[in-house]
């Protein structure tokens, strides 16, 4: 799944926050943060490393992490993973 995430970003200096400002912290510039739309797909490199992958749901992530602290074995919990999916 697509995950959407969108940044502001100074039209003035190019200084970048998660939250629309009405004035640019760095240049003082008023009205000069634009949005921009981020889409960030499943990325390959990000696929391969359990603790960040967040395709399904952040609650997923979360529960595997404790099942594999408690129980056992990593490669238990990653075929689990692969047919949950
Ligand atoms: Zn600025």
């Amino acid at each position: 799944m697509a995950k959407v995430k969108s940044k502001f970003v100074c039209s003035s200096c190019g200084y970048e926050t998660a939250k629309w400002m009405g004035r640019c912290p760095n240049c003082n510039q008023w009205n000069t943060m634009v949005e921009e739309i981020q889409e960030v797909k499943g990325n390959r490199r990000v696929a391969f490393s359990h603790s960040t992958k967040v395709t399904g749901s952040d609650i997923k992530a979360v529960s595997i992490t404790n099942v594999k602290s408690e129980e056992t074995p990593r490669i238990e919990t990653r075929s689990k993973e692969e047919i949950l999916e």
